[in-house]
This record gives structure tokens, C-alpha cells and sequence, in this order.
């Protein structure tokens, strides 16, 4: 066994997989290790995801209710202003988030108006002393570029599952474009945010090879989500059986082990998750979650419980740009700076809820 900082970009399926066949109590040992050798314990990061532009994708990721391809409850709107996205991200702030991830349902990012607004909200967010987050589909070298001018700290690209499994789940593009964009993202200097579903159908063997591929990432992604496939009614999968929450938790303790210093994020599915299945996720190393009433479309923990729950547990929210990936690090100087009268209200806004 490595030291539990060592960093690897080598792994095999069959170390990986011998990871996913340890009893649970001996995962979450190593994934415990790995995490104090690397991370505080009692620290959560926070982020509040917003979709400032729903509905109406080109693309027929199957589980999504946003794409066009399938009759769901979900339908286009138009983009927020960047005030509306603002509000939202104050609000956010209020109640102690430190990350703010702007969602935009495209294919890919076209050059014009909607992308110099996102441009916008992304100086206005950084501008408010969050660390801003956005995910808007594939990016050109020079999106990812203007957008690092603008102060991103972080993108999200999800490789969803294996590359085998990819096919049953998106025909409108392929594996390597995800990983193209993820090329592109690193080059600018911009934190990657990439992670992946289960609960979509897949092999045990898929999803090892699903954090293989994440883990042979060099760098590792600075934070890597670990979704469970909220089954909507409409798209492909709507019929699909919700995950144990047990596989979740061996999910996110073999995710610590191969990425010792990434965020890993406790994501879709979470409000499926008792107290108890939560803290058992936060004992495999997750140590961001996703915070307030709405994930892009789908439901998400209230706050009020959430704040219970960390305050019940002993954890307290991470302050901003204290995640160990040197690249948020970097950030927080290079982008906008918070205005006089904006700086970051600091853990102070979790309290012992009532
Ligand atoms: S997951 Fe993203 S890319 Fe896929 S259909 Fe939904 S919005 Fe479009």
C-alpha cells in the first residue's frame, strides 16, 4: 500500500477494483487515512449550484430532464440577468456557501452575448468573494481562456461513467470530447471539477474504470462529484432502482483513496441519504456537498437541515479557497477581488440551527 499522500496517475482496474471488493469497514479505514493524512476532518465545503440558463440541450444525456430529446416537466427558459444570478449568489453566501456553480444547459458554449453574460457573472460572483464554479458544456482553448481572465476557479465536466458504458447513456458526443474539454480547462489554469453517476445501469466493473479514468487524470481533478442518478420521469431512466446508499459511500471512500487531495463532492442523490448514510459518506472522505434547495433541476437537503446535520455531526463549513488543489489557490489572487463591504461572511452563518 502507498503512503496515503502519495500521489498516482498509474492505477490499474484490477487495483481499483480490488478496492470496490474490500469488506467496507476495511475501505473506509483506508479512505479515513487517506483523508486526515491529506485534509482537516471536521472541514465540509459547501457550494450552491444555480441553473442561470435551463432546458432545451441539444444533447440526450439520459438521465437529464433538461435535454431536449425527452418530454419532461422541465422546459426552456429564458437566461438570468446577471442581477438575478447576483441575488441568488448573495443568498448563497448568506447562509455560508464559499463555492457558487453556475449551470448553462448547452451542448457547448457559443461565442456571443450569453457567454460574454456568463463572463459577467463570474466577475460579479469572484466579486462577491466566492469562489466561482460554472459548467456550460464543452469549452474552445479560447473560452477556457476568457473565462480564466474573468476569474473562474473552477469548471465542471463530468465524465458521467466508463468510457464501455458511455453509449448507453449520450450518443450526442463522445467520451474523449469530455476529456478534451477537461485538456482545455487544465491549460487555462482553471480548476477542473469531474466526476461521475452511478445508479445508470452500469457494471461494478464500469464504475471502477469510471474512477480509474479520473484518477489517471494528471492533475486529479481538484474536486470530483460523486452523483447517485436521481430517476426523473420522462428521460430513459426514469424507471431506474435507487442506489444503496451503502454503494455511495464505497463509491466516495474509493474516490479518496485514488485522489487523496481532491474535493470529493457528495452531489445528486443526497436528499435519498439518511443523516446517518450522509455522515457515513463524510467518514469515506467526502468533504463538499452541494447546499441550498436546488441542485439544476432536481431536488437537494433544505439548508436548515443541512446546517443541522454539520453542526449535529461536529463539522464545520471549509472557509474559501481552502482546498488543497493548488489551482483554487491560485485563483483567489488572479480574479476579481471582493468589493469594500462584500467580503465573505465567514462560518459564522452556520449556526446550531434551532
Ligand atoms: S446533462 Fe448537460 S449536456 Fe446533458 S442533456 Fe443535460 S444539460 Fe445537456
Amino acid at each position: 500500500m502507498s503512503s496515503p499522500d502519495t500521489l498516482r496517475h498509474d492505477w490499474t482496474l484490477d487495483e481499483v477494483k480490488a478496492l470496490h471488493a474490500l469488506p467496507l469497514t476495511d475501505l473506509l479505514l483506508r479512505a479515513q487515512t487517506v483523508h486526515r493524512a491529506n485534509h482537516a476532518p471536521d472541514s465540509v465545503q459547501l457550494c450552491t449550484l444555480l441553473s442561470v440558463k435551463t432546458g432545451g440541450c441539444q444533447e440526450d444525456c439520459a438521465y437529464c430532464p433538461q435535454s431536449s430529446k425527452y418530454e419532461t416537466e422541465v422546459h426552456p427558459e429564458k437566461m438570468l440577468t446577471v442581477d438575478e444570478v447576483l441575488s441568488k449568489a448573495r443568498q448563497a453566501r448568506a447562509t455560508g456557501s464559499t463555492r457558487f456553480c453556475m449551470g448553462a444547459a448547452w451542448r457547448d458554449a457559443k461565442d456571443g452575448p450569453a457567454f460574454d453574460t456568463v463572463l459577467d457573472m463570474v466577475r460579479g460572483v469572484r466579486g462577491l468573494g466566492l469562489e466561482a464554479c460554472a459548467t456550460l458544456g464543452m469549452l474552445t482553448d479560447d473560452q477556457a481562456r476568457r473565462l480564466a481572465e474573468a476569474g473562474l476557479t473552477a469548471y465542471n465536466h463530468n465524465i458521467d461513467t466508463s468510457p464501455d458504458h458511455y453509449g448507453e447513456i449520450i450518443s450526442t458526443r463522445r467520451f474523449d470530447d469530455r476529456l478534451q474539454t477537461v485538456a482545455r480547462v487544465v491549460k487555462a489554469g482553471i480548476s477542473v471539477c469531474c466526476g461521475g453517476i452511478i445508479g445508470m445501469g452500469e457494471s461494478i466493473d464500469d464504475r471502477c474504470e469510471m474512477l480509474r479514468t479520473l484518477a489517471n487524470l494528471d492533475p486529479h481533478p481538484g474536486s470530483v462529484p460523486i452523483n447517485a442518478l436521481v430517476p426523473v420521469e420522462g428521460t430513459p431512466l426514469a424507471g431506474m432502482p435507487r442506489i444503496d446508499p451503502l454503494e455511495l459511500a464505497r463509491m466516495c471512500a474509493i474516490a479518496r483513496v485514488l485522489m487523496p487531495r481532491s474535493m470529493v463532492r457528495l452531489s445528486a442523490g443526497r436528499t435519498d441519504l439518511s443523516r446517518e448514510a450522509q455522515v457515513l459518506c463524510f467518514m469515506a472522505g467526502a468533504n463538499s456537498i452541494f447546499y441550498g434547495e436546488k441542485l439544476l433541476t432536481t431536488g437537494n437537503p433544505d439548508v436548515l437541515e443541512d446546517q443541522r446535520l454539520l453542526s449535529d455531526a461536529g463539522l464545520k463549513p471549509m472557509p474559501p479557497y481552502a482546498s488543497s488543489d493548488p489551482t483554487v489557490q491560485a485563483t483567489r489572487d488572479k480574479g476579481p477581488q471582493p468589493k469594500p463591504g462584500e467580503l465573505l461572511l465567514s462560518a459564522r452563518a452556520i449556526e446550531p440551527a434551532e
